[in-house]
């Protein structure tokens, strides 16, 4: 039932096409009754030796007529069932997918990728196959076994009937036990299909590092536990499976056994014909298709219900953070961008990444964030993000809450390069124009320009339209570098987040790339991360994070009379670039 529930959206919106399908499977069940009447009642004439030539040219011509018909009738039911359960695969992927676009980086580090995987194939074609193939068995079963039944009783004998049908409340019973066990266990099954797609997404997307560690057998054999699991998981599946079919086959097999043996008496004692007999055991074989049937919407439907109870879990699990009832709207431009004493903490940490950050800074000046790795410089720009929960009034955009910000319009703001880049395995240009696809030509090019990237495009083999390859495999760490840097200022965002950004570029190229952006963006708000000081020497302000905490801030002319983390730190590394010339 609550697989009906979930999926009611769909039914609903599908159920003429369900009608129409119902409908053509009744009437072939209705005329599949025929021929075994007139099949018997041919015998009876011929025993009473009364068949004529033209009755029997009339009865295989009606015959071969029904047989043409129900063919027909069939095809169209056929299509009508099936085509809903490939349309529902369609929808439910659409959703699950639309869904995903949605969460924040809490439900990824709850549900790993190789989960959502087997969501989106297993689960979904489960899930199909029960809106389509369940639904055949099922209207099989009871349309099916009730007109034979309704036949058997009107045209032939209820007590034979009734006798026949005595092993049936123990199918029923048995099919329930069965159904049970098979549901819990294909949870597990599909679990470890899930843990399966993991371990492969992982050793294919890292065969490089375990090849460079020699780590093939060693992964390999980890690999092969978790096939071997999911091969048990599914054998146990099978087992029980396997335990259907012989089931009702033995069931079958007792009640063909009763109608023989009853209905030979019967014929005897002259209740009813020879005609009748044969009809009456044509009409008890094309009992065992329902039978079966029943046997198999009860798998069906527990693998659908598992998977459509799987697929909700996903599905109703809320982004963390939503829209406050009435967001305010801000205008065009961010004036101002600041943090009270602003304390924040990963839901899944037990410590604090930033602690009583405070800072403000105005539209048009840049911000440099700098301190040794782990410091949280990351942690503080994602709070720009919205990724997770923060505290309220901590952090104000353009004097407003960020809380109290529509969560689109925030976004709108910001050109983000993250410190992770992140390429889709399509053209350079669909890279670089990825968050405004309409983009002019002048505009990619004014974009690949400032990002210094201009020259490794006429190097590349196809230009603009060279493939990069799975996450860029096909560019150097710098190359990947720029095409995020260029994607980030195509949109000529108010605020342009930098996270550490050029790390993979040497120190000239760099100052050039900083030099365009300075010139480009004058007037508006950027903010870079960095361990390579130069790259914040012309910021307006600059925080120097340890632990999570600011313990120096100031220009960078103040940091060197301050004298502490930030002066060291420069002076080492100018030796280092003036050793390196
Ligand atoms: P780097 O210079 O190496 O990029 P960073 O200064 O950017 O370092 P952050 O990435 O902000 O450092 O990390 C700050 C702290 O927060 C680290 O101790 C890190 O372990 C922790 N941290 C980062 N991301 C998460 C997360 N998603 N969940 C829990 N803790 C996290
Ligand atoms: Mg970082």
């Amino acid at each position: 039932m609550s697989f009906v529930i979930r999926l009611q959206w769909f039914f609903k919106q599908r159920w003429s096409q369900y009608a129409i399908a119902i409908l053509f499977m009744a009437g072939v069940s209705l005329l599949s009754t025929l021929p075994p009447k007139m099949i018997g009642s041919t015998i009876d004439l011929i025993r009473t030796g009364s068949l004529t030539q033209e009755q029997l040219t009339k009865t295989v011509l009606t015959l071969v007529g029904l047989s043409l018909l129900l063919y027909g009738m069939t095809y169209v039911w056929l299509t009508t069932l099936f085509g809903n359960s490939a349309l529902i695969e369609r929808l439910l992927r659409g959703k699950l997918l639309a869904h995903l676009t949605k969460m924040t980086p809490g439900f990824f580090q709850r549900n790993s990728t190789g989960q959502l995987m087997a969501l989106a194939t297993n689960d979904v074609l489960a899930i199909g196959q029960t809106a389509g193939y369940g639904v055949m068995t099922i209207v099989n079963t009871v349309v099916g076994a009730t007109v034979v039944i309704a036949t058997m009783v009107t045209l032939i004998d209820y007590r034979l009937m009734l006798a026949a049908l005595i092993p049936l409340p123990f199918l029923a019973i048995a099919i329930n036990i069965l159904g049970k066990k098979i549901r819990t266990r294909f949870i597990d099954a599909q679990a470890a299909f899930g843990k399966m797609n993991d371990h492969a997404l992982e050793s294919i997307s890292g065969i490089r590092v375990i090849r460079s560690y020699v780590q093939e057998d060693h992964d390999l054999n980890a690999f092969d536990q978790v096939t071997t699991e999911v091969r048990d998981k599914n054998k146990k599946v099978s087992v029980f499976n396997a335990l259907f079919q012989p089931l009702i086959s033995l069931i079958v097999g007792i009640s063909f056994t009763i109608g023989i043996g009853y209905g030979s008496y019967l014929v005897l004692a002259k209740e009813i014909t020879l005609g009748q007999l044969v009809s009456f055991n044509i009409y008890l074989g094309m009992l065992i298709w329902p039978m079966i049937s029943f046997g198999e919407f009860i798998n069906v439907l527990q693998r659908g219900s598992a998977s459509a109870d799987r697929l909700d879990t996903a599905l109703t699990q809320q982004a963390d953070l939503h829209d406050v009832e009435s967001p305010i709207e801000l205008g065009q431009h961010v004036s101002s961008i600041e943090m009270k004493n602003l304390t924040f903490t990963y839901p899944t940490a037990n410590q604090p990444s930033l602690v009583d950050i405070n800072f403000r800074l105005e539209r048009g000046q840049t911000l440099g964030i700098v301190g040794r790795t782990g410091s949280g410089k990351s942690t503080l720009m994602k709070q720009l993000l919205r990724q997770y929960a923060i505290e309220p009034s901590k952090l104000f955009i353009s004097e407003v809450p960020i809380e109290q910000i529509r969560i689109e319009q925030m976004k709108s703001f910001i050109g983000y390069v993250p410190q992770e880049h992140m390429l889709l395995s399509k053209s350079i240009r669909e890279n670089i124009a990825l968050g405004k696809p309409d983009a002019t030509e002048e505009e990619i090019a004014k974009a690949i320009e400032m990002a210094s990237f201009t020259q490794d495009i006429a190097q590349m083999p196809e230009g603009l339209d060279t493939i990069v390859g799975e996450n860029g495999v096909m560019l150097s760490g710098g190359q990947k570098q720029r095409v995020a840097i260029a994607r980030a200022l195509l949109i000529d965002a108010e605020m342009l987040m930098l996270d550490d950004s050029l790390s993979a570029v040497d120190a000239r190229t760099e100052s050039r790339i900083l030099h365009q952006v300075r010139m480009e963006r004058a007037g508006r708000t950027t903010l870079i991360t960095t361990h390579r000081l130069s790259a914040v020497s012309h910021a307006n302000w600059i925080l120097v994070l340890d632990e999570g905490r600011i313990i120096e801030e100031g220009t960078h002319d103040e940091l060197m009379l301050f004298g502490g983390w930030y002066k060291e730190q420069w002076d080492r590394q100018q030796m280092e670039a003036s050793l390196e010339e």
